[in-house]
Formats: structure tokens, C-alpha cells, sequence
């Protein structure tokens, strides 16, 4: 039998905002433990908490940039839990009224076509605290506590775990463009779980699903999920009969564990969190955050597509830092010859940057420059092939390439009269290859050309040579 997976994703997204969510504690990463902490965020009998405005605008602008609609009520709750590290034994989220809802982003899959996945919802919370486990015993710090979250929830609309690894690759794109959080995924920015379940292929009715937790990066995701719907389709197989599980991804031995199924499910026992208002979200508002949403960067490869020319790879490839898609974009727009530069930038200048480990920030020279190195080999100047010379040197020194040719005399000689000495000089120095041209080997014609081009150590234009070996080859002929 054939099956297919139904894959959803919950991705929790820390927010760069300077403050908690609910109090005026900073948000920095590390500091000493329990320094970044007040009555609010420690959640002391009687303290109050009060919504941080950027988090809203953080939460509407990523449901805009995702294509989602907004709710305009918006409402806090309490989801209890009681654990170590919530102080107040209830986490601050939404859960009847998320702020968005019903977008979706659009992936590349494997067969080149575009697929939409659904988000379902996006809803604000806040991080809970950290537990340290040491040798004398179990500590907690509460600097995280009260750190701003959405929760991003799709549809289950991915189908494999290489689908599971274009949204998550995109959706971190998209949040780093739009500058609502850092996506350090070592660092916890982005965290990611997912839902699983299989079904034979046609069946349109959902299957036993399990969670999985702690697939804590890209390859921990797509390794997990693949495991998960092996072991769902042998169970399937098997004849056994699948429970809802929670499961933890246990990156070392490379398997999910069980951690809890249905039975020790929590009930968190959602009411509506009393200590703050309720939130109505104007087309004003809506609006304003709009107007601060960037160019993202798949929008910025379609329009690379547009404007330049380029192929859609390359696109792509450009467009996956934002300091290379503007170093394309300065570049291709002056040289007015997209492709010319998107070449160089993929080709020679990339295998530069691999080589010596720089990064494109880190370059000794700017965009104006390469489209200069552009435009002196289309007017000539120089050989496309020395230009591989002239791009080294940029590179080491941070000259702007007519200088580097100017001081190294690296000019192409095209003058016609100069070169046809080249030319009688070398077939004069080789006479087999006027006998062999006679004779009828005319490709003895690329040999003389290389000759000629050897005795100029580069410098003479190519064509030219063509032209004039055929020419003097004719006439001795
Ligand atoms: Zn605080």
C-alpha cells in the first residue's frame, strides 16, 4: 500500500522587542540569571501586567507579510499548567481570539511547482522561564520569563519532510526581512513542532496523529518527521492500532521517544486572563504597520526575474541574504546587464568568497566597482578572461578594475595594424601551419590563433586575432 503524510507545524517565534511582553524587563539573550526580572514577569502576588505595543505591531506585521486576515477584538488568556518554571502557574496567550488568521505562504516543491501552505493562526504569548538540571540539584532562571512569542499554527497542509523544510526555510526568511525576531534557532528565536499523521494515498479522512517536540534545527525537522511516518506506516502495516502521542525527537539516537499519549494529556483549562483588557485593533493601526513591511525575499527574486533577466535559480541564490541581494541589485542596475553580474557574483566572485571565507559585507570593494568590470569587457578594454584577472585583484586590493588595469597595462590591443605584426611574426616563426592551411587542415586556424594570443601574453583581442590569422592565412594561402 501507498501512504502519504499529513504534516502541520506550530512554530514559536521569539520577538526582537527591547522589552517583555507584559513588563518593562529587557529581553537580552544570557545576562546573569534572574537579573532580567521584576513582580510582573516573576509573577508576584499583585502585580499587574500591561501589553507591549510592539508586540502587537510585531504580530500584525507578520500575519500581513503572511497573507493572513486580522482579528480586530483581540483578548488574552490564561492557559494553566503548573510547572517550575511559570511563576504564576498559568501562561498569558490567546486562544479564542488570535490576532491572525487565515493566510498562507508558498513553497517551491521538489517538482519545481508552487504550493501553498495554510496558516491557520498566528496568537501572541509569552516564553516561561528555564530549568537547569545540575549535579546538586535542579535550578531555574527566570530572564526568559515573560519574553514575547507568537505562535505561527499551519494547516496540515505539508505532505513530506522535504515540504516540512521549504516552509520552514522560507518562514525564517520571511521573519528575518521583516526584523521581528532574530530565527536563532541555537538560541531558541525559532523553535518548531509538528503534527503527523499518516493515510493511504486517496484517502481523503485524517489518521492517528502524534506530536513531535524538540526538533530544535533543519535537519533534526526533516530527520524527525521522515522517522515519524516510517514508524506510522510499518505500525499501519502492522495492523497495530496508532494512539495520539506526544513524542520528543531524541537527536542522538536519531528516533522520537514517547512522552505522553492522550490519557496524561493536559487540560489547561483556558479562561479569559481578567488582569488585561481587551485589545480593538483599528484599520489605522492595520494600516501604519503595512506601510513598514520591507521588500521580502521572494518578492525580491521575482522581481530580480523581472527586471534583469536572470534565471529564477539564480534568483533564488541571491536573493537568500539581504546583503547579497543588495550588492546584486546596486551592481546589476548600474551595469545595466543583470546577467553579466549575477555570472560573476555566482561564479568567480563566490568561489573568492568560499576560498578566503568572506562574506560579502567583508569586501574590499562595492557593487559600482564589479558593474565597472562589467562594463569595461563589454566596451573591450579588457578580455572577459583577464576580467577573471582583474576581479583577483579587486578582490586582495579594493581598486576599481580601470585603475588595476591602468597601473598592471592590462589593456586589450585591438588596433589592427599593431596586431597583424603579431600575426605575420608568428606564422612566419611557424611555417608548417601556412603548409598544413594549404593543404586543407583549416583547423590549424585555432592553433595559430592561440600562438598569436601566447605572444601578446593575452592582451590582444580575440576577435581581432580570428579575423586577421584567417585573413593573412588566406592570403598566403
Ligand atoms: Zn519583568
Amino acid at each position: 500500500m501507498r501512504y502519504e503524510a499529513v504534516i502541520g507545524l506550530e512554530v514559536h517565534v521569539e520577538l526582537q522587542t527591547k522589552t517583555k511582553a507584559f513588563c518593562g524587563c529587557t529581553t537580552e539573550f544570557g545576562g546573569k540569571p534572574n537579573s532580567h526580572v521584576c513582580p510582573v514577569c516573576l509573577g508576584l502576588p499583585g502585580a499587574l501586567p500591561m501589553i507591549n505595543r510592539q508586540v502587537v505591531d510585531f504580530a500584525l506585521k507578520t500575519g500581513l507579510a503572511l497573507n493572513c486576515k486580522i482579528n480586530t477584538f483581540n483578548r488574552f488568556d490564561r492557559k494553566n499548567y503548573f510547572y517550575p518554571d511559570a511563576p504564576k502557574n498559568y501562561q498569558i496567550t490567546q486562544n479564542d481570539f488570535p490576532i491572525c488568521h487565515d493566510g498562507y505562504v508558498e513553497i517551491e516543491t521538489s517538482d519545481g511547482s508552487i504550493k501553498r501552505i495554510g496558516i491557520e493562526r498566528i496568537h501572541m504569548e509569552e516564553d516561561a522561564g528555564k530549568l537547569m538540571h545540575t549535579s546538586k540539584g535542579s535550578l531555574v532562571d527566570f530572564n526568559r520569563s515573560g519574553v514575547p512569542l507568537i505562535e505561527i499554527v499551519t494547516k496540515p497542509d505539508i505532505r513530506t519532510p522535504e515540504e516540512a523544510t521549504a516552509y520552514l526555510t522560507k518562514l525564517r526568511a520571511i521573519l528575518f526581512a521583516l526584523g521581528v525576531s532574530d530565527v536563532k534557532m541555537e538560541e531558541g528565536s525559532l523553535r518548531c513542532d509538528g503534527n503527523i499523521s499518516v493515510r493511504e494515498v486517496g484517502v481523503t479522512t485524517l489518521g492517528v496523529k502524534s506530536e513531535v517536540k524538540n526538533m530544535n534545527s533543519f535537519k533534526a525537522l526533516e530527520k524527525a518527521l521522515g522517522y515519524e511516518y516510517r514508524r506510522q506506516c510499518e505500525a499501519v502495516e502492522n495492523g497495530e492500532r496508532l494512539t495520539v502521542e506526544t513524542r520528543r525527537w531524541d537527536d542522538s539516537i536519531e528516533e522520537t521517544r514517547l512522552m505522553r499519549s492522550k490519557e496524561m494529556a493536559n487540560d489547561y483549562r483556558y479562561f479569559p486572563e481578567g488582569d488585561l483588557v481587551t485589545l480593538d485593533i483599528s484599520d489605522e493601526w492595520i494600516e501604519r504597520v503595512r506601510k513598514t513591511i520591507p521588500e521580502l525575499p521572494h518578492e525580491k527574486a521575482e522581481r530580480f526575474v523581472r527586471e534583469y533577466g536572470i534565471p529564477k535559480y539564480d534568483a533564488m541564490v541571491l536573493t537568500l541574504t539581504a546583503d547579497m541581494a543588495d550588492f546584486f541589485d546596486e551592481a546589476a542596475k548600474e551595469a545595466k546587464d543583470g546577467k553579466a553580474v549575477s555570472n560573476w557574483i555566482m561564479g568567480d566572485l563566490s568561489r573568492l568568497m568560499n576560498e578566503n571565507g568572506t562574506w560579502i559585507a567583508d569586501l574590499k570593494f562595492g557593487p559600482r566597482e564589479l558593474s565597472g568590470l562589467v562594463a569595461i569587457i563589454k566596451d573591450g578594454t579588457i578580455s572577459s578572461a583577464m576580467g577573471k584577472k582583474v576581479l583577483e585583484f579587486m578582490f586582495e586590493e579594493g581598486k576599481d578594475p580601470a585603475s588595476i588595469v591602468k597601473e598592471r597595462n592590462m589593456v586589450q590591443v585591438s588596433d589592427e595594424g599593431a596586431l597583424l605584426e603579431e600575426v605575420k611574426k608568428v606564422l612566419a616563426a611557424n611555417p608548417k601551419v601556412v603548409e598544413d592551411y594549404r593543404a586543407g587542415k583549416t583547423k590549424i586556424l585555432g592553433f595559430a590563433v592561440g600562438q598569436v594570443m601566447k605572444a601578446t601574453k593575452g592582451q590582444a583581442n580575440p576577435t581581432v586575432i580570428n579575423k586577421l590569422v584567417a585573413e593573412e592565412l588566406e592570403r598566403l594561402k
